[in-house]
């Protein structure tokens, strides 16, 4: 267990930017310099699902550190399948958030990272929800798939609320969990998540905004939540459906898809549960695969949406097809 909470320290303070990464030999120096922004168009990539308007919307990207990151799995083998995708360590690594509008309610799932990560690392969700033409304050419902930084630290901003009309939809256990920081203690896990929840969640808890889910079922009319736990205690998955039609947000059950589409049985160190979440990933691939479920991934390469096809002993991607055109 020691060695796991050193292993997502270690990968954190990566992440902040607190240690020389590659990020930081890319960033542009604070003097002049010819480096191009890498920054995208902050327009989202909008789809519809019968009758709801989805968007996926880009909260950044960061680089991810695979061999202190991923296990269950050997170095040389990580190595060998970055290099079958034209990739290598660090992965840079999508944060997906999504909105969905219904007519009536301005639903995000997800929040991204806020300024947990510091200056540079993710935060961009306000810029692209403003680009889709939502302030904050119109959003009605945020379902958070789990507690963890880069899902739920956009909540907040210098520890004040940003969305202070919704209503907050996050598994009970989660809640539980993250918001006592004697947990931490007590279970092992990295100490930062917990001073990070307490610095996101509780102010809406303190608000009266959290709604804490405790059973399966329909969260808001078309959007049904499951707890799966594994990931973390309270992870949760949102089916929404409307004229017949489908998709998943799937939180946290993959997240270097180059290793863990073929191996679905490899792990990462962030998982509170490791052989609950392999089963998660297992089971639920196998179904989405079979049932050819359009699904809505945080840490695929955006937009993340997209469905699984069985491939040999795992899984291929098979994006969402692009359209770019008005309707009818
Ligand atoms: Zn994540």
């Amino acid at each position: 267990m020691f060695r796991r909470v050193l292993g997502v320290s270690i990968l954190l303070v990566a992440l902040a930017g607190d240690m020389p990464t590659q990020a930081d030999e890319a960033k542009p120096s604070a003097t002049k310099s010819s480096t191009p922004s890498l920054l995208q168009n902050q327009a989202g990539f909008r789809f519809m699902v019968g009758d709801l308007e989805v968007t996926a919307l880009s909260d950044g990207s960061v680089p991810l550190e695979c061999y202190g990151t991923l296990t269950n799995i050997e170095r040389q083998k990580i190595e060998q399948l970055l290099d079958d995708a034209n990739e290598k360590s660090p992965v840079e690594t999508s944060i997906n958030a999504f909105l969905i509008k219904d007519g009536t309610r301005v639903i995000l799932i997800d929040t991204g990272s806020g300024d947990i990560f510091g200056p540079k690392m993710g935060g961009l969700l306000i810029p692209a929800l403003a680009a889709s033409g939502v302030q904050p304050d119109k959003v009605t419902d945020i379902c958070i798939t789990h507690v963890h930084s880069d899902h739920s630290g956009g909540l907040t901003r210098g520890g004040e609320r940003l969305f202070k009309n919704a209503k907050v939809h996050i598994g009970k256990p989660d809640v539980d969990f993250f918001l006592n920081a004697a947990n931490a203690e007590k279970s092992g896990y990295a100490k930062k998540f917990f001073d990070e929840a307490i610095k996101t969640v509780k102010p809406y808890a303190d608000a009266g905004q959290i709604d804490a889910i405790t059973r399966d079922g329909e969260i808001i009319p078309r959007i049904k939540a499951t707890l799966i736990g594994g990931h973390t205690p309270g992870s949760t998955i949102y089916t929404v459906e409307s004229k017949g039609q489908r998709i998943v947000f799937t939180g946290d059950i993959v997240h270097v898809a180059a290793v863990q589409l073929p191996h679905p049985d490899v792990t990462v160190v962030f998982d509170v549960d490791s052989k609950a979440a392999l089963r998660n990933r297992t089971n639920h691939f196998k179904k989405w695969a079979s049932e050819r479920t359009l699904i809505a991934i945080p840490h695929l390469n955006y937009p993340g949406v997209g469905y699984l096809k069985a491939d040999g002993e795992g899984y291929r991607w098979m994006p969402i097809a692009f359209s770019n055109r008005a309707n009818d």
